[in-house]
């Protein structure tokens, strides 16, 4: 358990860290550290000692061997898009140094024979697009904060985003890793292989981790062929049933091409107008579900024939009610402008229950159900909107109180609906975070979820590589528990 630190201790730690990183690379002041203490929502808000910025995976060990000196915790911070309140220390309590990747985003080797991208933590998901197209390859990864969240943070949160159905999580893309472990040392796995049992597959301890153990410095991620054709679908459909109907007959009878599968409740597209008032649905907005489907496929394969074709049968067996086929890449982004602009427009409106959960795919209608039948009978104030990448089984049941509730009375209310929400996923034997992770919001939740065996597991692992609680204190695992 680490010590609360005294004032002049503090200031003999940022000396520290500006001796080994040079003030420059050391923030202190308020106006300084703002940008890394407020999340993209504005839900959460935090303060730290320091905001250290290390240009090397040297200097990354030199913060962590002087915070370990000084007994103080200390958060990784990649590019602060996550939206679970893990990126950054509470506001109050126990005082802790973010160390920032934002310096480490060197590419390191672009190799087109292995298929792979070697790259510092800190580059951003665009970048490593970007420098895997540039060397005629894709690295699939894709979500909607892709500009801003870096490789490092998509494998501390094990992030998934809307190509997850043909591509997996980023746990399936990465091959190889490098962790500034809490002892200082630097663990490795970066050797680019697809085929490697030599014992436990530690990388995979990183993976989801949400900067609890170490800090990821590079990775290794594995590429795979750029699709010739990108085909986009937007449908309509009269209910999340035949929704999900169709996205089990897309994955069999278009061999696995299907790289997207996302529903749309209707409700949602009030709030893509927040941000495009222009934005009209392709299909009619009386359809209760929209879905957008998207198909890709190298030179040899017609995918818009099979994609017409397929469509073609869900409307003669009366599955889809209307659909468009995107006619070029322009239209194709205004289709994925309905979805993403409903994200947005979300934190437009304000504070609102924000849920990522997921269910077994035959149950993503029932659970839908009962979710909406939860919030009428319980909360009939607040306005569901559910959306998300239903494909993966992964539904966004998010709450939206009414306009005039002040922001504090409504987060109030909100923990309380969280929980009778987290109570049908726990009912569906569900899962109450599909991709977002636990960070601090929903520590209580997960640690209760979890049996005794569960808990004393996780507890082992951490204790094994952590055991002075240096990392990320208080994520993931209640802090009662980490000291306990
Ligand atoms: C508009 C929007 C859309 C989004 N869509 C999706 C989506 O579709 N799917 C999805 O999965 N997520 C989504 N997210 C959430 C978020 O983008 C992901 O969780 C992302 O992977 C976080 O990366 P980051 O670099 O921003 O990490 P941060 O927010 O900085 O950190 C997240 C966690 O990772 C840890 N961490 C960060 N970097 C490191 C590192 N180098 N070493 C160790 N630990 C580290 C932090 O300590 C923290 O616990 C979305 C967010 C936004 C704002």
């Amino acid at each position: 358990m680490l010590a609360p630190a005294a004032t002049p201790a503090l200031e003999s730690l940022r000396a520290d860290l500006e001796g080994s990183l040079g003030a420059a690379a050391v923030l202190v002041r308020p106006e300084d550290k703002a940008g890394y203490l407020t999340d993209w929502s504005g839900d959460w808000t935090g303060d730290a000692v320091a905001v250290a910025r290390p240009g090397s995976v040297a200097e990354v060990q030199a913060c962590v061997d002087i915070c370990r000196r000084h007994g103080i915790g200390i958060v990784p911070q990649g590019g602060n898009s996550g939206l679970v309140g893990a990126g950054f220390p509470p506001a109050s309590g126990q005082a802790m140094v973010i160390v920032s990747l934002s310096r480490l985003n060197a590419i390191r080797r672009a190799d087109a024979a292995n298929a792979t991208l070697d790259l510092d933590a800190g580059c951003t998901l665009q970048m490593a697009k970007d420098a895997a197209e540039a060397i005629g390859l894709q690295f699939p990864l894709a979500l909607g904060a892709q500009g801003s969240c870096q490789v490092g943070g998509n494998a501390a949160t094990n992030a998934g985003g809307v190509n997850v159905l043909r591509f997996g999580m980023a746990r399936d893309l990465i091959l190889g890793l490098e962790a500034v472990l809490p002892d200082g040392s630097l663990w490795s796995s970066m050797r680019g292989l697809r085929k490697d049992n030599r014992g436990y597959d530690l990388k995979q301890l990183f993976i989801g981790s949400e900067g609890t153990l170490g800090i990821v410095t590079g990775l290794c991620l594995k590429l795979h062929p750029k699709p010739a054709t990108i085909e986009t679908a937007y449908l309509g459909v009269g209910s999340v049933e035949d929704a999900m109907a169709i996205s089990a007959l897309a994955r069999g009878e278009l061999s696995e091409l299907v790289t997207a599968f996302e529903i749309i409740g209707t409700e949602c597209l009030a709030l893509t107008r927040l941000v495009d008032a222009d934005l009209a649905s392709p299909v009619s907005p009386a359809f209760p579900v929209h879905v957008l489907i998207e198909l890709s496929c190298g030179r040899r394969l017609d995918g818009r024939a099979l994609l017409e074709g397929f469509l073609a049968d869900m409307i003669a067996q009366g599955l889809a009610s209307d659909a468009v086929v995107a006619q070029s890449g322009r239209q194709a982004r205004r289709f994925w402008a309905i979805r993403e602009g409903l994200v947005e427009g979300q934190a437009r409106r304000g504070y609102h229950v924000r849920s990522d959960v997921s269910v077994r795919l035959g149950d993503v209608p029932a659970f839908v159900a009962a979710a909406r039948a939860f919030a009428a009978r319980d909360w009939p104030d607040w306005v569901p909107q559910v959306y998300g990448h239903a494909g993966d089984g992964n539904i966004h049941f998010n709450l939206l109180p009414p306009i005039d509730m002040p922001r504090r009375d409504a987060q109030d209310l909100g923990r309380r609906i969280t929980a009778g929400l987290f109570a049908i996923v726990e009912a569906f034997h569900g899962s109450i975070s599909a991709e977002h992770g636990i960070g601090r919001a929903r520590t209580g939740a997960f640690w209760d979820g979890l049996s005794e065996v569960e808990r004393r597991t996780m507890r082992a692992v951490k204790d094994a590589l952590d055991p002075l609680v240096l990392m990320n204190p208080g994520c993931l695992i209640p802090l009662a528990e980490e000291k306990a």
